[in-house]
């Protein structure tokens, strides 16, 4: 059994309990406008380019037999995307790691292999393995036969999601997990579409399934400023997890602008938003708010 990843994080302390391996899923079926992981959105395996790399030599352009790539006047690399076979030649030519392929297929072997190197670490923080994204419900058969594995071997399992997947998807795969990391961005199904894609009905739905289950949530609020920040939405999202038994906690994850070079690298600025990040005092305002609700609000993962 194989799924498609964009990258295996070692040593990451901002995705579940401990030091964790992240296994990022790569495709998302959501198309958040302020997304931090642009390269987790497309299903394929994309071109990218590291213009503060690149020392315009043009080795990748002679290595190209399909003339994706040119020089723009000031000797930079530019890729014509439809062109691209993603044959990886372009990579191997670059000594300056300039030029990348982004996603590859990996094994479910291969991820555990992975997690069998950090076990040690696993044990001695009460870390363990987090299914990451883009989104790991996206590849359903994948992500479970992963998390089999990764139980069977006595791993620590997060799965961190939107929550968009059908019910039957969603509860079977979170059943397999220890901690279920919830993402929730916006109450109103409107505004739900317009920033995202998608409706947020069957996500909150599959939340409230998953909560009768017992299995432990925590649920991660990125703050938008603009967006998802006005009392409104705070105050849906404060009485809705109110009504619900297994959220341990709520994690304020605010917006930075870390997917912006990203979005540039992969040709796609216009399909994202740039925001201005929130002020100090308007993070530590809406902690404060959560708190005095009766959460355990954590700043960050
Ligand atoms: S081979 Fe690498 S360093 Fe040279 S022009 Fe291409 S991307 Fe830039
Ligand atoms: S991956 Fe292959 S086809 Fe695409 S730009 Fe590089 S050399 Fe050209």
């Amino acid at each position: 059994m194989k799924g498609t990843i964009f990258d295996l994080k070692r040593y990451a302390v901002h995705d579940g309990p401990g030091i964790r391996l992240n296994v990022f899923f790569k495709g998302c079926p959501l198309h958040c406008l302020w997304c931090h992981n642009p390269e987790g959105v497309a299903f394929e395996p994309e071109l990218m380019l590291l213009p503060n790399r690149c020392a315009r030599c043009g080795d990748c352009l002679r290595a190209c037999s399909y003339g994706a790539l040119s020089q723009n006047g000031d000797g930079l690399v530019r890729a014509d995307r439809s062109r691209c076979t993603l044959c990886g030649d372009c990579v191997e030519a670059c000594q300056r790691e300039a030029i990348d392929i982004v996603g590859r297929e990996v094994s479910v072997e291969e991820v555990v292999a992975e997690a069998e190197k950090e076990r040690v670490f696993f044990e001695q923080s009460g870390g363990g393995v987090t299914l990451t994204g883009g989104e790991p419900l996206a590849q359903p058969a994948f992500a479970e036969a992963l998390m089999d594995a990764l139980r069977e071997k006595g791993f620590h399992l997060a799965l961190d999601t939107s929550g968009h997947a059908s019910p039957e998807i969603f509860l079977r795969l979170a059943g397999k997990a220890d901690l279920v990391l919830f993402d929730l961005k916006l109450m109103n199904e409107e505004k739900h579409k317009k920033y995202t894609g998608v409706s947020n009905r069957q996500i909150l739905e599959n939340l409230r399934a998953l909560d009768l289950t017992g299995k432990p949530v925590w649920v991660r609020f990125p703050l938008i400023p603009g967006i998802n920040d006005d009392g409104a939405n705070l105050q849906a999202m404060a009485d809705f997890l109110a009504g619900l038994k297994s959220v341990q906690q709520v994690n304020v994850l605010p917006y930075h602008r870390g997917g912006v070079e990203k979005f540039r690298r992969l040709g796609r600025e216009g399909e994202f938003a740039v925001y201005e990040p929130p002020a100090e005092d308007r993070v530590q305002a809406i902690i404060d708010f959560f708190r005095t609700r009766g959460f355990r609000v954590k700043r960050g993962g």
